[in-house]
């Protein structure tokens, strides 16, 4: 066989993915072509359908990742759905190394009950509706309701609950779905409460998202003084970890400052825990809440557990937020504990022998779990690449030639897929720009394959 670039088979084309690719192209010493795969019609992944709308800045990295995706050694295939067009067993013959990049698509449950009632879902289904995921198009949740609870204080609940507290008029200049906006145009939501399982010293969220809340033009902040009284081992976490005491620091501001007198308030309640939903008519009517303490557990942890003094929140829709999950792939392995890729940094790992899997890698929140931000994932993905070069020297190689890149477009053709090239999805990004130009908005999303079609012209 003629000497040829190292051929790698990328499944998803998220952040972790292009980051992945970026590492490939960026070293000098084996060359290289990278096949990018997505369910999706679009690149990007989180970039596009989890980063909220309304924070655009964290969504110019795309911009990075286009370089990457325009550069000659790399290709995208959307519309490519890794089960159903592409296997481990079609790939192997066609590329030497795969690497899945499939991040964690699924999220956690709170085993409470009444966690099934309509009204009741995932923040992640939320979010996807409306940064215009094509699968959660017709979500429509009822937004009808004054009172919406969400259960769990990391970043992605301040996302749900900002999207929430803010007016059209702060939305209208995002790129958030126009179903979304449309919805949220009639919303009657009034509080939102955010509930934080464990005290404040322990929230999972950032400064520049809890400051957010002081300055929303139609909503207040509201905390409870009392909420904020940090025992001896919150005292010396806030000590010692800057994040957590700016933390409590904004949220005793918020405290001090009183209710207000905007018509929306979001109420930041913590040591509080969901025990149960109470629906009317199969629909979510309250929630039932549980004062809970904090216990240290042998390993330093603080650990949150029920007192046994109850609330009840009068809340119409529930958004749990207590982190996403992965979801098994077919054919490769599957940790169900951690919801992740069994692997060795980054290497793929056979979970009955322990043994690594010849040219199969994995990068991102498939590899780690779902945590860190964006750019987390550059240093995990250059992490496996730099084992993915190691392995190049042993690799077998697959039993493709040089010139042989037509062998994937019959296989595509075969299983009866039609991809979207990144040439086509290019053009569907330009008419979205410009769409969103007219309305003075950084874009309007096209929401489903259909509609890129037929935009592009069939
Ligand atoms: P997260 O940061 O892990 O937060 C999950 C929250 O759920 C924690 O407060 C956790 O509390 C709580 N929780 C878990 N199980 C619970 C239960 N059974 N009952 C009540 N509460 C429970 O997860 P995330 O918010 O989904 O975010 C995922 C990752 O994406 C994070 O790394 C995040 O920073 C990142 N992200 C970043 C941005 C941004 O940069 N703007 C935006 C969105 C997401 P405990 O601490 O008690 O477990």
């Amino acid at each position: 066989m003629p000497e040829r670039a190292v051929r790698i088979a990328i499944i998803g084309a998220g952040p972790s993915a292009y980051y992945a690719a970026a590492a490939l192209i960026g070293q000098r010493n084996v060359e290289v072509r990278v096949d990018m795969f997505d369910r999706l019609p679009a690149p990007y992944g989180l970039v596009r359908y989890g980063v909220a709308p309304d924070h655009q800045r964290i969504k110019s990295v795309a911009n990075l990742y286009e370089k990457t995706a325009n550069d000659p050694r790399v290709r995208f295939f959307g519309c490519v759905e890794f089960g159903k067009h592409i296997t481990i067993d079609n790939l192997r013959p066609l590329y030497d190394m795969l690497v899945f990049a499939t991040g964690a698509q699924s999220d956690r449950h709170l085993g409470i009950p009444g966690e099934d009632l309509q009204g009741s879902m995932s923040a992640t289904e939320f979010v996807a509706w409306y940064n215009g995921h094509p699968d959660y198009r017709d979500l429509n949740p009822n937004l009808e309701v004054e009172g919406v609870a969400v259960v769990g204080v990391g970043n992605v609940a301040m996302d749900v609950a900002r999207i929430l507290a803010k007016t059209v008029d702060e939305l209208k200049e995002t790129d958030i779905a126009e179903h979304a906006l449309e919805a949220l145009k009639h919303s009657k939501v009034k509080n939102i409460y955010v509930l934080g399982r464990r005290g404040a010293a322990q929230a999972k969220f950032t400064n520049p998202e809890i400051k957010e809340f002081g300055k929303l033009e139609h909503a207040d902040p509201v905390v409870l003084a009392s909420e904020l009284e940090l025992d001896p081992h919150s005292a010396a976490t806030v000590e010692q970890d800057r994040m957590a005491r700016q933390n409590v620091e904004i949220l005793r501001e918020y405290a001090a400052r009183g209710p207000g007198d905007k018509p929306r308030k979001v109420h930041f309640r913590f040591l509080v825990s969901p025990v149960e939903i109470t629906g009317n008519d199969s629909h979510v009517a309250a929630m039932k809440i549980e004062r809970n303490k904090l216990v240290s557990t042998p390993d330093g942890y603080l650990n949150a557990e029920g007192t046994g003094e109850f609330e009840e929140l009068p809340v119409g829709m529930v958004l749990r937020s207590v982190g996403y999950k992965g979801t098994p792939l077919p054919g490769v392995p599957y940790d169900k504990r951690k919801g992740t890729i069994p692997n060795d940094h980054g290497r793929l790992l056979n979970p009955e022998t322990g043994d690594v899997i010849p040219g199969a890698y994995v990068v991102g929140w498939a590899k780690r779990g779902p945590t860190g931000v964006i750019g987390t994932n550059k240093k995990d993905a250059e992490e496996t690449v730099a084992l993915m070069l190691e392995d190049v020297k042993h690799l077998r190689r697959a039993a493709v030639a040089h010139g042989q890149d037509k062998k994937l477009e019959d296989l595509l053709a075969e299983t009866g897929c039609r991809y979207i090239s990144f040439e086509e999805w290019q053009k569907a990004n330009a008419l979205e720009l410009e769409r969103g130009k007219a309305q003075g908005r950084p874009r309007v999303k096209f929401i489903n394959i259909e509609e890129i079609r037929t935009a592009l012209g069939g």
